[in-house]
């Protein structure tokens, strides 16, 4: 398949016996083509996991596993922890997969309708379809605007600013999508109704039901999917850098007292 991907145009380095490709691309093409990725895979968990919020009553411990940036340095590996993550500042470990925090989070509230008029303000974004997209091009709201291609962060600042202009309080969240067996990062927006915060996130579930991940009925746009999304801070970041420099992480999930 990549070597028909390389004839149709599809941008990469080195010959055709040993090319190498974006890892954006092959991220993206995973998704559009139904492809088997770690991605997809963690995506059908999103699922299973969104169910079981809907049940009501789930809590969640997710530690965070770093591994060694640079195997073979001098010393012990120094990694600082976000104080959103646990709380935990420093911590040392071995270069292999070091779980550095650990974070249990209380009882989750269920999902809930979203007000009208707020779903009609995220329907106006319902033509953005979701691609990873690299760093210099994350902000880039022209983007968005001109060719209808956003990612979770672009999608969600402009859907803020839409929403503080109709007199919505809003915020920007970073935090986790909170799923057994690995919970993922993402970044979205957020109103306040009632004295409660609410995600509102119109491009993941769109994404995911036209990759065939979820059926309209499971993740309806209309729906915060308060409890499956677990804000940890304001604006996106490295939970832990090792160094000073971002590290590999994960986030293996287990359910609370289960
Ligand atoms: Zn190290």
């Amino acid at each position: 398949m990549l070597s028909e991907l390389v004839d149709a145009g599809l941008p990469h380095a080195g010959t055709a016996d040993d090319a190498l490709f974006d890892d954006n691309d092959l991220g993206n093409m995973s998704l559009y083509l139904g492809l088997k990725s770690s991605r997809r895979m963690a995506m059908l968990c999103w699922i299973r996991a969104l169910r079981r919020i809907r049940q009501g009553g789930a809590r969640y411990t997710v530690s965070l596993r770093v591994s060694c940036t640079y195997p073979g340095h001098v010393g012990l590996c120094v990694y600082q922890v976000h104080p959103a993550f646990g709380g935990i500042r420093t911590a040392t470990g071995t270069r292999a997969d070091t779980t550095v925090a650990e974070l249990t989070t209380p009882d989750l509230p269920c999902p809930v309708d979203l007000p009208r008029q707020v779903v009609q303000i995220a329907n106006r974004f319902s033509d953005v379809s979701f691609h990873l997209l690299p760093r210099p091009l994350k902000d880039d709201l022209s983007l968005l605007h001109r060719e209808k291609i956003g990612e979770c962060s672009m999608t969600a600042k402009a859907l803020i600013s839409v929403l503080l202009e109709a007199g919505f309080p809003a915020r920007l969240a970073f935090g986790l999508i909170l799923a057994t067996p690995f919970s993922s990062t993402h970044t979205w927006a957020e109103i306040q109704v009632d004295d409660q915060w609410l995600p509102v996130d119109p491009l993941l579930p769109r994404a995911l039901q036209s990759w065939g991940i979820v059926r309209p009925a499971d993740w309806p746009v209309t729906m915060s999917p308060r409890g499956l999304f677990y804000r940890l801070t304001g604006e996106q970041t490295d939970f832990a850098r090792h160094a000073g420099y971002a590290c590999r992480q994960s986030l293996p999930t287990t359910v609370a007292g289960a």
